[in-house]
């Protein structure tokens, strides 16, 4: 056997999955096509710093504001209390993971995945090497498929993989204006409003000497650079340099089942765990690569296909409430103006703010605060029955 587990897909779900591997002792191979840096507003929440020892010099802004900006152009700051949200530059970020995890011990490949072939001998994966164009043969126990949305190795392996929901999101990387009215490099930018999105958001988020301005959206028919434009004509930075543009989907539904009950499991983008409302992936797919690889080390160890069903299990025990308040709360709220209006509204509320805060900053609902929740469960309805008025009072 070359390898006990082979991961398809470098970026953070993979180079997660392949470090923890690699630290247990297990012999894997990373596989990653490189060349291009994945489209990423880079906004990451202190949790995942902390799981997952990410160094400071990773972080290229320290944001302490957010602001839910309405349809009719009415701004609530939200401060961020005992710490920051953190932006990173993928181009470093994903390179630093995978180069973390080829230092612990996992072989890294740079080529692109073809399929996976069985006999009786086992299970080979074949991939195309970047630098010969040759076709390789790698024997292996296991596959991670974390080749991130509309994944190869989803899509052949695993029931429903071809069938994720999507929002396609588009952003342009400019050149950050000094800090002004309009601006701050500490502060990101959350935009409601139907003219930029009829069924998600736009951004603005500040990465020191750049900043991620974009939108997303499940609407074929939006044209994203026009809506972008529009987004940065309203935020003051048309004028800005454009240093990129570009454009990914991001899956809006965790796949019903993650492994193929045979020698397959998914992690990250490619299992469709990305958080509805937010779009947030970053966390999940380190997060998915972890659980991916205590199921595949589980696996491993009794020789028991059923074992691989743990990286689901473990992965909903823990997020599996989050996703459905979140689902829940895009599906109320993001479909019209009144409701983005009222939802913005809704965002003044104190506790609304701490609950959703401790839940990105944290990734936990608090469970301590139960008057809050009350609270909070009547002014939603009150908001989506439409008894009170959004305000910003
Ligand atoms: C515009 C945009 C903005 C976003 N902003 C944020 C944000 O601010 N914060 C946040 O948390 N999330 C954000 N996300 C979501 C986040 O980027 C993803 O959820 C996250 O990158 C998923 O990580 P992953 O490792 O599962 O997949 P990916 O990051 O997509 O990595 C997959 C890797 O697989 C490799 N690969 C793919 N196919 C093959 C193949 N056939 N052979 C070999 N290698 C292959 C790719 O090269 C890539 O390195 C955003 C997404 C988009 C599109």
């Amino acid at each position: 056997m070359d390898y006990d587990v082979f991961i398809v897909g470098g970026g953070p779900s993979g180079a997660t999955a392949a470090d923890d591997l690699a630290r247990a002792g297990h012999k894997v191979a990373l596989l990653d096509r490189a060349g291009r840096i994945k489209p990423c507003g880079g906004a990451i929440p202190p949790r995942l710093i902390a799981d997952f020892a990410i160094p400071d010099h990773l972080i290229v802004a320290r944001i302490s504001t957010a602001r839910m900006i309405s349809p009719t152009g009415r701004a609530v700051d939200i401060a961020i209390e005992n710490g920051f949200v953190g932006m990173v530059d993928r181009e470093d970020f994903d390179e630093y993971l995978r180069t973390r995890a080829q230092q612990n011990g996992a072989d890294r490949l740079t080529g692109t995945f073809v399929r996976i072939e069985r006999d009786s001998t086992g299970t080979r994966v074949i991939w195309r090497d970047k630098d010969s164009g040759q076709e390789r043969h790698s024997r292996t126990r296991l596959v991670i498929g974390a080749d991130g949305a509309r994944s190869t190795v989803a899509r052949a392996e695993v029931p429903g993989g071809d069938k994720i929901p999507y929002v396609i999101a588009y952003h342009e990387i400019i050149k950050a204006p000094p800090a002004n009215a309009n601006y701050d490099p500490t502060r990101c930018d959350v935009i409601y409003d139907g003219a930029i999105s009829t069924d998600f958001y736009g951004w603005v988020f500040p990465h020191g000497p750049s900043a991620s301005v974009g939108m997303g959206t499940e609407e074929s028919s939006t044209d994203l650079k026009q809506a972008t434009a529009r987004l940065r004509d309203m935020a003051g930075l048309a004028g800005c340099e454009t240093i990129r543009r570009e454009g990914a989907p991001i899956p809006l539904q965790p796949l019903a089942a993650w492994d193929n009950g045979r020698d397959v499991v998914l992690a990250g983008d490619a299992a469709g765990v990305v958080a509805p409302s937010s779009g947030e992936g970053i966390y999940y797919a380190m997060a998915g690569g972890r659980v991916a690889a205590t199921a595949a080390q589980a696996f491993l160890a009794s020789g028991r296909a059923r074992d691989l069903k743990l990286a689901r299990k473990l992965f909903m025990r823990q997020h599996g409430m989050v996703f459905k308040v979140l689902r829940r709360m895009q599906d109320a709220y993001y479909r019209s103006d009144d409701r983005r209006e009222r939802f913005v509204s809704l965002c003044h509320d104190i506790d609304v703010q701490r609950l959703t805060f401790e839940a990105y900053m944290n990734k936990q609902l608090v469970a301590a605060r139960p008057m809050a929740h009350l609270r909070i469960g009547i002014k939603n309805l009150l908001h989506l029955s439409g008894l009170v008025k959004a305000s910003y009072t």
